[in-house]
């Protein structure tokens, strides 16, 4: 799965991770570039300063250069016999003026005699008129002067005269060039001239293109000039040329060698490519750092969802809910709102998983999750606390109302019937609720006054909401002493008894059996209600051992009176025991009492469970011969329907029905179809709870089959029913019992 990334993440990804990279590479990039720019701008100032001192060397050997091309024709004794003792003109040009336009390449050649007048010039190896050299004459001159007076210094007394030469940078005919004037002398020392008269040649070489060119191909200057102006542009260098006073006589220029330029050149593409590669790298580093850092947060993400949620609904699970309540509880100081806490529990959730699987229960589990929500809508927390146990916080204004109102919708919504894997499934809902008011919003107190509330929700028939009460509290407490003390007692032999309630004949109005009924007298509390530690029992399990111990003190009587329906009553939970039928057994085997006398009393509860052990323990026992009664009729779900599916003998309507009726009252039309109902499934009906002749009369117009109630009686010792039992007036005339197949 692609990790999706928020803008705030791509922000903070970009803050944290992309700007400092980013930034290190551009100033990274910067400082190379910059140094490579620096160093190619230095490469190039050192090789510009090199070709400038190499200039330099190269203009001044020439200057000296030209200084020994005339000493080597200035010193020699034909020189100075030729231009001195007769002056021979042709001489002169063939062997000076010509000669070293030839072979030096001199462009301007002159011979002056003692007193400076021209005697011979040359200009471009030709041999002009000597009054030429007045356009020279000008350079040449201060020349001439210095060599004039220099020559008394090299006077050697008694020694023959020595050569004095100087040589300049002149602008010569508006051309930079290089002058050398040399006295002409005799090299050996045979023709004699006094010091101070020798005649003096000069020799003007320009420095003009044909000069540069051979500058440019001996030492590789590229497309070098000389100039009276500099050259102007960044890729041509000058250096200028300054005569011995130091005034400026000309410029050379030529174009500048650029190696690190050159380098850049080469090497800036490669260069370019690499920084390309480089941004490149990091760019999908980058990218690929963001995925992985997604990838990461998403995970991280999933992992917090998942340990903050139950896996089955989606909804917050009880780690969540604890941390949402405090939170809440702590906000809501400052709000005043109205914080009202329910707690749910399915009500027999268990069958559905017993009968359809537990695949389908996930699914219900689910389906519930999705019915909340719709009710309560999408601003409430809802969580799954775990197996069937939701809860919600409602925060409200007006809290109790809502909550009421709220608490009801969800009954009527879970009471729908639910699709599950093509099969059809029914649960009912408790719901506890507790109101956070004034001092009591201690997370942990708050959740267990829900459950107390909720406790007494299922405890009232289950399918309600229930609002926490303070009584409740102490009515659990109360409960609780009550497992202790009821645990106790079924140790001993003491507290715990067995009433028997007599079942009268209602045609002849004869005792014809008795309901054991279970009683406990506290030596403290005293007489404890049986709708009090029946439900106690129940809801700890001691059921079990309760009802075995009535079981037996019920057969016990009911042995030794032969002929005599003992009904007692069973509860939900020994019934699910799949032992339940061999512990029946027993019991009747070691007491010696008769199944056939024996009546099994289940609620209509059992009929809803459908659970299969019940109906084999059922089945087990009709087929045995012992009776089956359906007790409370007409308080649950009454549907004669469940008694094809668990055929009965006979039925009870239940007290509460019983003491409605009276003449003309609808109840009476009730239970008149039931009785005819009943009688045509070959099912007796007992009344329960009869209390007055009146009732006794409608049962008996009715088609009742027997009465029980205080009418007749209460519920009697043993010893005490045995007497009535065996008392003549109430010999059993037993019609023969219906019994279903
Ligand atoms: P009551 O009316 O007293 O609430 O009884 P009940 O049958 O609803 O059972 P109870 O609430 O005591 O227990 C809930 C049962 O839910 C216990 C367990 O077998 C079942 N259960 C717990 N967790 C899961 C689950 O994740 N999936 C399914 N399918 N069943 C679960
Ligand atoms: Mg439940």
């Amino acid at each position: 799965m692609q990790p999706k990334t928020s803008t705030l993440e791509r922000w903070q990804f970009s803050a944290a991770v992309l700007l400092p990279v980013v930034l290190a590479l551009v100033i990274t990039a910067a400082a190379v570039l910059g140094f490579i720019f620096w160093s190619t701008a230095n490469i190039d100032e050192r090789a510009l300063e090199r070709q400038s001192a190499m200039f330099e060397q190269v203009i001044e050997a020439r200057r000296i250069r030209l200084e020994h091309e005339l000493a080597s024709v200035a010193i020699r004794d034909d020189t100075v016999v030729n231009t001195r003792l007769m002056f021979n003109v042709n001489w002169v040009h063939r062997n000076l003026g010509r000669w070293m336009h030839e072979f030096f390449g001199h462009d301007r050649v002159v011979v002056l005699d003692a007193l400076a007048q021209p005697l011979y010039m040359m200009e471009d190896g030709v041999s002009v008129e000597p009054q030429a050299y007045r356009r020279i004459s000008s350079p040449v001159q201060q020349l001439v002067n210095r060599v004039r007076a220099a020559v008394p210094a090299s006077i050697v007394p008694g020694g023959p005269p020595r050569p004095v030469s100087v040589s300049d940078f002149a602008v010569v005919e508006g051309v930079p060039a290089i002058v050398s004037v040399m006295t002409i002398v005799s090299d050996t020392g045979a023709v004699v001239q006094p010091a101070g008269t020798e005649p003096l040649i000069a020799a003007v070489q320009f420095l003009n293109d044909r000069t540069a060119s051979q500058f440019n191909n001996e030492y590789m200057f590229e497309d070098g000039h000389f100039g009276l102006a500099r050259s102007v542009g960044p890729e041509r260098a000058t250096h200028p040329i300054l005569n011995a006073a130091g005034r400026f006589i000309a410029f050379f220029d030529w174009e500048r060698d650029r190696p690190g330029l050159m380098m850049l050149r080469q090497t800036g593409p490669a260069l370019a490519a690499a920084f390309a590669v480089a941004a490149i790298l990091v760019f999908l580093l980058l990218r690929q750092l963001r995925r992985s850092s997604a990838a990461l947060e998403a995970g991280r993400r999933h992992a917090e969802h998942q340990a903050a949620h139950d896996r089955l609904t989606g909804l917050p699970n009880r780690m969540s809910f604890d941390v949402h309540l405090a939170r809440v509880l702590t906000d809501r100081q400052d709000t005043g709102l109205q914080l009202s806490l329910l707690m749910l529990d399915l009500d027999r959730f268990k069958q559905v998983n017993d009968t359809l699987g537990h695949q389908a229960g996930d699914e219900l589990i689910c389906a519930v999750g999705q019915r909340i929500r719709a009710v309560v809508g999408p601003g409430v927390m809802i969580a799954r606390l775990g197996g069937d146990e939701f809860a919600i916080l409602a925060v409200s204004r007006d809290g109790c109302q809502d909550v009421a109102t709220m608490a009801t919708a969800i009954i009527d919504a879970i009471g729908r019937s639910f699709d599950l894997n093509h099969f059809k499934a029914h649960v009912g809902v408790s719901i506890g609720i507790v109101n956070a008011s004034g001092g009591n919003a201690e997370p942990r107190e708050l959740v267990r006054k829900a459950d107390i509330a909720l406790y007494e929700a299922k405890a009232g028939g289950r399918n309600r909401a229930v609002v926490y009460e303070e009584h409740m509290n102490e009515l659990l407490q109360l409960q609780h002493t009550i497992e202790g003390e009821l645990r106790e007692a079924l140790l001993r032999d003491d507290q715990l008894s067995v009433a028997f309630q007599p079942l009268i004949d209602q045609a002849s109005r004869k005792v014809i059996g008795a309901e054991a009924l279970a009683r406990w007298h506290h030596p403290k509390y005293g007489q404890i209600s049986p709708a009090r530690f029946i439900p106690v029992a129940e809801n700890t399990g001691l059921i079990e051992a309760l009802g075995e111990f009535v079981l037996r003190r019920a057969c016990e009587l009911g042995a030794g009176a032969p002929g005599r329906t003992i009904a007692v009553n069973i509860s939900p939970t020994q019934l699910r025991n799949p032992r339940f039928s061999v512990q029946v057994f027993d019991i009747l085997h070691q007491t010696g009492m008769r199944p056939v006398d024996l009546e099994l009393e289940i609620t209509e509860s059992i009929l809803l469970d459908d659970e299969h052990v019940s109906a084999q323990n059922l089945r087990t026992f009709r087929a045995a011969g012992i009776h089956i009664a359906l007790d409370d009729f007409g308080t649950g779900y009454s549907s004669l329907s469940y008694l094809k599916r668990y055929p009965v003998d006979r039925i009870k309507i239940d007290r509460s029905f019983v003491s409605q009726l009276s003449e003309g009252h609808v109840s009476v039309a009730i239970t008149q179809a039931i009785v005819t109902l009943a009688h045509a499934m070959e099912i007796e009906v007992t009344a329960e709870g009869v209390e007055t002749e009146a009732q006794a009369v409608i049962l008996g117009r009715l088609g009742c089959n027997t009465l029980q109630g205080f009418l007749f009686s209460g519920g009697v010792a043993g010893e005490r029913i045995t007497a009535i039992f065996t008392d003549k007036a109430n010999s059993p005339e037993r019609r023969r019992r219906t019994k279903a197949a």
